[in-house]
């Protein structure tokens, strides 16, 4: 089955008691054993739920791996995997990182002795520089976020298997639908659901999706240990979000690299940051491994005072954080997203204060064009103005 047919039908084709089309919502937190020793294949929610279920087999098929797991949030995902560590190991990461990843690593991992190091994931010869004995895993963000760094992510596997880590992949961007890093030689995917595969900015959800046996077990004992699971309703939620994911991916996709464009060839833009861009330095190694292109991306303007201006004045654009949802919005990430990331990282990545980023909604483009003209051509005014005044 090709994998729009099988967003679609998530939870349509597995209820066998009443055919519903919809998969229900088991809000039960126990299950009766039909006798001593036996089991429904369920006994208590946190450690299996049906509903939630659906979701994790879902998953781990989409993302072609051997075992799924839904938590309350993306960070909860990922303080689980960071759970697979004990105290001396060390970790590789992507350099332009999603801030809360970062501050978990730092201000909580670090407690309790797991150690990271930031570089471009990309760069095979500083992946080596700082691999230690200690180091266990690389984690990798492609494209990250804000930056829009690209990562060869078959590559970067092949490289960590050859010398004992794990990989994992931050997919949360592209979602399985354009890339799927576990047939390039990845070991875990995880993704803030709560992104593009809810897509209606109404759930907050994690995913996981693990490859090989003792690795999936393992990340089952620490889901049901740590227990951060995501409950049926909102797991149901997230599954009405990931059916449309084909269609909101393609138009996310199309969206952006219209306005992408659009804003390439305006006089106020200095740079734009997505990989859709064919002047973007990573674009072949993107279309090596991706069938597509986010929805999200970066652009600086020529003016720091422009941002201020053009954050009052756009209408339909929506200042707000998050990305990924029908609704397009526009963040600050050097005040916004980013504001855990100490000044020097951020400044070594490029988060700098004229950089804004710009999560593409699935409205009509010439709208979204129209709103950021018109916000451009105010906030020019007010800054021409501005200078004027000295
Ligand atoms: C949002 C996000 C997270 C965190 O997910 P939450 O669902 O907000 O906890 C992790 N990684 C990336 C790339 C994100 O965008």
């Amino acid at each position: 089955m090709r994998i729009e047919s099988r967003l679609a039908q998530i939870g349509s084709v597995s209820e066998p008691v009443t055919g519903a089309v919809s998969y229900p919502i088991y809000n039960a937190t126990a299950f009766r054993h039909p006798r001593l020793g036996q089991s429904t294949g369920f006994d208590y929610s946190r450690t299996k739920n049906p509903t939630r279920a659906v979701l994790e087999e879902a998953i781990a098929e989409l993302e072609a791996g051997d075992a799924g797991f839904a938590f309350s949030t993306g960070m909860a995902a990922l303080q689980t995997i960071f759970s697979l560590f004990r105290s001396g190991d060390h970790l590789i990461v992507s350099l332009d990182l999603y801030g809360g990843t970062y501050r978990l690593l730092e201000r909580i991992m670090g407690k309790f002795g797991v150690t990271a190091s930031y570089v471009d994931t990309n760069d095979l010869e500083a992946l080596e520089r700082c691999r230690t004995e200690s180091t266990r895993a690389v984690l990798i963000e492609t494209p990250t976020n804000p930056l829009m760094m690209v990562t060869d992510l078959a590559a970067v596997s092949a490289w960590a298997r050859s010398r004992g880590l794990l990989t994992i992949v931050d997919n949360t961007l592209l979602t399985p639908f354009f890339q799927r890093p576990l047939e390039l030689g990845a070991d875990i995917v995880v993704h803030s659901a709560t992104k593009y595969l809810g897509g209606h900015n109404d759930v907050l959800a994690g995913l996981v999706v693990t490859k090989g046996k003792e690795l999936s077990e393992e990340m089952a004992f620490l889901h049901n240990s740590i227990g951060s699971v995501l409950g049926p309703n909102d797991s149901w939620l997230l599954m009405r979000g990931m059916k449309t994911l084909a269609l909101r991916m393609e138009r996310h996709q199309e969206n952006a690299t219209r306005i992408a464009q659009y804003l390439e060839g305006h006089p106020l833009v200095a740079e734009v940051f997505y990989p859709g861009l064919e002047s973007h330095p990573a674009y072949s190694i993107q279309r090596k491994q991706a069938s597509g292109n986010t929805g999200i991306f970066s652009f600086k303007v020529t003016d720091a005072r422009l941002v201020e201006p053009i954050l009052r004045h756009i209408r339909l654009i929506a200042f707000a954080e998050s990305l990924g949802g029908v609704e397009s919005l526009m963040t600050y990430p050097a005040v916004q997203t980013h504001a855990d990331i100490p000044e020097a990282i951020r400044r070594q990545v490029g988060v700098d204060d004229r950089l804004l980023r710009f999560s593409v909604g699935i409205e009509h483009a010439d709208d979204l064009i129209a709103d950021l003209e018109q916000a451009l051509v105010a906030a020019e005014e007010e800054t021409k103005g501005a200078g004027s005044r000295g």
